[in-house]
């Protein structure tokens, strides 16, 4: 993460996905730039899964676009296995790179049945011809768990749940080195949510892909990625395990957003940090730490010093940029925060 690769990857291997120093910024005249990100450096291992967490509006969509090549940024780069890309990227560079929306119908071409449109993303990347192309259309399929009579019927005959297992589908049959899904389960029933998360996991262990999820459903992150990456106005705020990070989370704001999750459970926690308001304007950037207008922990010195993302002392892998990491939020605010459990689990 910023600074060091402490909370990243331990082998000698290249990251399978480095973010190094990104910062995007838009133009709005008059000499004034709009900073949606600044400065978010991330590695992560094959096979390895990271959770985007924050409110809209933070920045995690602009990070996913970077990571698909389809937003320049204004400074540092994104390496895929070690290889420096930019947004103008080879047509190999580019299905190294997959994203998954939120809505798979609309992902879908209506009028193109699940056969025609494998075959074509096959035949068109030189992966498979002819009976091979056939063949792999419906390995795919079983990798997603649809059966292969699904390669003849279109997308309207098909549940979201298993709409989104074709977009899965179709993301992994260019052989991808990472997937960005954005929101994958919000537009789902919540019965069917688990099961596309499963399929997630399942495919992260199998396949070695890596996987970048951007997520609210911090329930959904639990259980699915390895580490958690919190971003607030832009700009990392805390990153770690996932289990350690929402047992013990040493950023206020990581704090506030784990208290707003519902629980339907018999040991609620018994008062609620409450988030007031919306965060500020990127153009209008609060002194200090910019969470400081917000933060129920908030002293004088949090509105001059803006604090970095370090690593918190005494935690194995973990950074947060607030003065305070190094004290628990168990201390600081008694009986406010009941972990949030994965999704299978509520
Ligand atoms: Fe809150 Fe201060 Fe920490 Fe910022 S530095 S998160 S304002 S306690």
């Amino acid at each position: 993460m910023t600074g060091s690769a402490g909370a990243g990857p331990t082998s000698d291997a290249p990251s399978a996905l480095r973010l190094r120093s990104l910062s995007v910024s838009f133009p709005l005249g008059h000499r004034r730039r709009l900073v949606a990100v600044e400065d978010v450096s991330v590695e992560l291992a094959k096979g390895e899964s990271l959770g985007l967490v924050g409110e809209s509006g933070c920045g995690k969509t602009t990070v996913a676009r970077c990571i698909a090549g389809l937003q320049r940024p204004v400074a540092g780069e994104v390496s895929i296995d070690g290889v420096v890309v930019d947004s103008n990227r080879s047509r190999a560079e580019r299905r190294d790179v997959q994203l998954i929306f939120q809505d798979p119908f609309s992902s879908l071409n209506p009028r193109m049945s699940i056969g025609v449109m494998l075959t074509e993303l096959l035949t068109s990347h030189d992966l498979a011809h002819g009976v091979r192309a056939e063949e792999r259309c419906r390995e795919l399929l079983s990798l997603v768990g649809l059966p292969s009579d699904a390669l003849t019927r279109y997308p309207g005959a098909f549940s979201g749940g298993q709409r989104q297992r074709i977009a899965i589908a179709r993301a992994l049959a260019v052989e991808p080195r990472v997937i960005v899904a954005d929101e994958p389960v919000s537009a789902l029933d919540v019965s069917v949510q688990a099961t596309i998360l499963e399929l997630f996991a399942d495919l992260r262990d199998r396949l070695g892909i890596s996987l970048v999820m951007i997520s609210h459903n911090l329930a959904a992150v639990r259980h699915v990625c390895d580490r958690v990456a919190v971003m607030y106005l832009g700009k990392l705020v805390e990153v770690g395990v996932t289990s350690e990070v929402f047992s013990d989370p040493r950023h206020p704001y990581t704090r506030t957003l784990l208290n707003a999750v519902p629980h339907v459970r018999r040991d609620p926690p018994k008062h609620r940090i409450r988030l007031d308001g919306e965060p500020p304007s990127p153009l209008s950037r609060p002194t200090g730490c910019s969470f400081h207008p917000r933060c129920p922990r908030a002293e004088a010195r949090c509105t001059l010093e803006e604090p970095e993302l370090l690593r918190v002392a005494g935690l194995r892998e973990r950074e947060a940029a607030c003065h305070f990491r190094d004290e628990s939020m168990a201390a600081m605010f008694p009986n406010t925060f009941t972990e949030p459990r994965r999704i299978d689990e509520s």
